[in-house]
């Protein structure tokens, strides 16, 4: 029987109803005990982590979800990690970064409905993702969520109250389960050998999201308080250009700032899908080819967002962080322009 490691971290599948509305009130052990035919094929143990609501998730409990996969690594052949679905995808996109070269599956799942309900989903989740944390063809952090099989940098909560709640965004799913079975469409590779788990996580990072009208001074208005910032432009990489006072480009003026202070400047579309290109227009090239900034082509903003964590607590050099940002891991960047 393969051994796998549940994890429960709260979510709505652990909530249960109270005077002030919905909120996690059971570990992984009570969970379980509404799905009994998991015990009866899998050789299940449990670890109750924390239980909050995942919109209470932080970096600290993104680390610590790691250390535990890292401390339980050797003993088990597959891990479930259960989540809220809110910020499901922000914790998927950072293990994925930190937990590098995975031989064994990762898998996070959750419920629209608490698992005490008759019209839950957290059971069909669950045992989907069993199945999918047992299956050879298996490695590396992934979201499985109505039989949909997402890799852990491509998943996006879509939908806010449906049973179909995730998508992966730009990238087909890795697998699909139907009827308890894993149809698998992209093949994993050689398993490595030794996973790399990282520890810390840092940077200050605004996300900054362009409408028309914005003042360019709001980029002088955040140099003191953040690291980096990931500009949601508009399109491909469009981002205005007009003159200042003094007839400079307002917009690539400030932005040269931040770059100057050794800061980061991440440029990603609002677009919902297909990334950013500054290479087509004027109003991308103009910031492109003399500001420095890094482009995120079709990386999802959970990805950008976590992997400048994980960058930023291993250098603050722009050329390293941009090498870093650009070196593809778990399917995150796929289209680079
Ligand atoms: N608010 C819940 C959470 O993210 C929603 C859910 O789990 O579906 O923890």
């Amino acid at each position: 029987m393969k051994r796998i490691l549940l994890i429960s971290t709260g979510g709505t599948i652990a909530s249960v109803e109270g005077a002030e509305g919905l909120a996690p009130g059971m570990q992984a052990d009570a969970i379980l005990s509404y799905v009994p035919e998991l015990r009866r094929g899998y050789d299940v143990s449990t670890l109750p982590l924390f239980s909050i609501d995942s919109s209470n998730m932080r970096p600290e409990h993104w680390l610590r979800i790691a250390r535990a996969i890292q401390d339980n690594y050797d003993d088990y052949d597959g891990f479930v990690v259960m989540h809220g679905t809110d910020t499901m995808a922000y914790t998927a996109a950072a293990l994925s970064y930190l937990c590098l070269y995975l031989a064994k599956p990762v898998v996070l799942t959750g419920a629209q409905q608490p698992i005490e309900r008759t019209a839950t989903d957290g059971t069909r989740n669950l045992i989907d993702s069993f199945a999918v944390a047992a299956d050879p063809g298996s490695r590396g952090v992934m979201i499985v969520f109505n039989g949909h099989v997402i890799a852990g940098t491509r998943a996006r909560k879509t939908r806010s109250k449906s049973y179909n709640a995730f998508s992966s965004i730009d990238f087909p799913d890795l697998a699909v389960v139907r009827g308890g079975r894993v149809v698998r469409y992209i093949a994993t590779g050689d398993a490595p050998s030794v996973p790399i788990f990282s520890h810390a996580l840092e940077g200050r990072i605004f996300p900054l999201k362009l409408v028309p009208g914005m003042s360019p001074h709001v980029f002088d208005e955040l140099i003191d308080d953040f690291d980096a910032i990931i500009l949601e432009s508009f399109g491909v990489g469009g981002i205005p250009m007009y003159p200042d006072d003094s007839g400079d480009d307002a917009f690539a003026r400030a932005i040269e700032r931040w770059t100057q202070a050794g800061k980061i400047v991440v440029v990603t579309t609002q677009v919902p899908h297909e990334g950013s290109d500054m290479a087509i227009y004027q109003v991308g090239l103009h910031i492109r080819d003399r500001r420095g900034v890094i482009v995120a082509y079709d990386m999802t903003f959970e990805s950008i967002y976590t992997k400048l964590m994980w960058i930023l607590a291993q250098t603050r050099d722009p050329a390293r962080v941009e090498r870093l940002f650009h070196t593809p891991i778990n399917h995150d960047l796929v289209d680079l322009g």
